[in-house]
């Protein structure tokens, strides 16, 4: 009979690749993939370590597991497993865990595991299976399909930059690229598979194009992420492409130019700020002052008038005075973006910035107080942003797999939540819309598909 097992992903869209990427390396002769809300043998966790709540999530995700079956193998993968495998260690019902190369051969560990343990009797042991930080040269090549309306196309991984607060270089390693060549080859095997969009993932995107040269023995640029955006928007294959994350300083007015006339491309940046003060850019060692900031949100507005900008930012860093809180917040409300990701600081292990919190720390109520301010600010922007699209024509991709018949949501090509009435040939379908009018309530646009289309085909 074959093994039962269940995958979990915390964190970020690089993570959900990488799940779906190693749930394929489980052999489907012996093993089945299940719901990991379901009874199964083994649970597979991916974990994720940028913030204390990830961790914590970790302890949650492992109890669920174990409430559905006591029995039941639990792997721990991903960010956190590699960065601190004695602590996950200690949560109660982890039998084995694996760092960043390890995860690659799951099943083979999973072996070692069962032999392990019959040898001492079936006592449910802990394995820890992970390799040096400095030994991180692999790159899983990965993408998610199937389980969402969206593809998630890993096409970097790991990151040379020191941000004073960041983990991820120590949980992910060093910079380094899939080429080009590759990544194009899994775009149209992904649209050819009837995939609608798919999301260009990464740790530092803007940074992409290093690639393992093995007479060399490390990792050295071939390639630019302006490449890369050229190359794809040749593919003669259909469908949308969305970019994840992109630091301001790697995203080049050349790049903003070439994807507002491209064809596969949508209008939609994420740019992390973290902080509208100089002062406090500094400290978290980020390479752009807001200046460089400001410019690139302006050349996108000239450019491409309607495109969707988010932006990242924490509140309450070590020394994050009044005064440096007020100029991050003025600086937001006249800068023309479309909507906040707010993070509350948290102390990360080995990491420069917990040496400045002891004598720096912003207390636990200011910063609950700031994040609050800027959540608000947020959703003021989004407002704003989506009242300017009302009564415009849009292409929404919608769902597929609705559990809801009476509404369907999906997303323009610049990012706004949008809904319209159920209809079944609607699913997984990129429709041309208007939209009607925004449901300030849950945030949401409202939409009508336009009159001169016949109902798709799904598919
Ligand atoms: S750019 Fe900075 S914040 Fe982003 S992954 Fe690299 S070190 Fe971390």
């Amino acid at each position: 009979m074959k093994k039962k097992v269940a995958f979990y992903t915390i964190g970020c869209k690089l993570n959900y690749a990488e799940t779906s990427t190693i749930e394929k390396k489980f052999d489907i002769c012996y093993y089945q993939k299940v719901p990991f809300n379901s009874f199964a043998d083994i649970y597979v966790i991916n974990s994720c370590s940028v913030t204390k709540n990830a961790e914590v999530e970790l302890k949650r995700i492992v109890r669920i597991a174990k409430n559905k079956n006591n029995d039941a193998i639990i792997i721990a993968i991903g960010c956190y497993a590699q960065l601190n495998p004695k602590e996950v260690s200690t949560i109660d019902g982890i039998n084995l865990i694996l760092g960043a190369e390890e995860k690659l051969k799951i099943e083979y560990y999973l072996s070692r595991w069962f032999f392990n343990n019959n040898q001492n009797g079936g006592k449910n042991t802990t394995m820890v299976f992970s390799m040096l930080k400095k030994d991180h040269y692999s790159y899983l090549p990965s993408f998610s399909i199937g389980d969402r309306t969206r593809s998630f196309l890993k096409i970097q991984d790991g990151c040379d930059y020191k941000c004073s607060y960041c983990v991820i270089p120590m949980s992910r390693g060093n910079s380094r690229s899939d080429s080009i060549e590759n990544i194009l080859e899994k775009i149209k095997f992904i649209f050819n598979k009837g995939v609608k969009e798919i999301v260009l993932t990464g740790i530092n995107i803007g940074d992409y194009g290093k690639i393992y040269d093995e007479y060399y023995g490390y990792h050295r640029r071939l390639y630019t992420f302006f490449d890369l955006i050229q190359a794809i928007d040749k593919i003669k294959e259909k469908g949308r492409i969305r970019l994840s994350s992109i630091e301001p300083n790697l995203l080049k007015y050349e790049c903003i130019e070439f994807l507002s006339k491209s064809q596969h491309f949508v209008p939609h940046f994420h740019i992390p700020l973290q902080s509208g003060c100089n002062v406090i850019l500094r400290k978290m060692q980020r390479r752009y002052k807001r200046e460089t900031y400001e410019e690139k949100v302006q050349q996108i507005r000239k450019l491409i008038p309607d495109a969707y900008i988010g932006s990242d930012i924490i509140v309450g860093y070590p020394g994050e005075s009044h005064q440096h809180f007020l100029d991050t917040y003025f600086f937001l409300k006249k800068l023309d973006i479309s909507s906040l990701h707010i993070f509350t600081y948290s102390p990360r292990p080995n990491t420069k910035s917990t040496s400045e919190i002891k004598i720096k720390e912003v207390s636990k109520k200011i910063q609950w107080k700031r994040n609050k301010i800027l959540r608000h600010l947020s959703k003021e922007k989004y407002i704003s942003f989506c009242e300017r699209q009302v009564n415009t024509k849009k292409t929404v991709l919608f769902e597929k797999n609705s559990k809801n018949k009476e509404y369907l949501y999906g997303y323009t090509e610049n990012y706004i939540r949008t809904k319209i009435q159920y209809h079944s040939s609607y699913e997984n379908t990129l429709l041309n819309v208007s939209l009607i009018e925004l449901d300030k309530e849950d945030g949401v646009m409202i939409a009508a598909a336009e009159p001169t289309q016949t109902p798709p085909s799904s598919g």
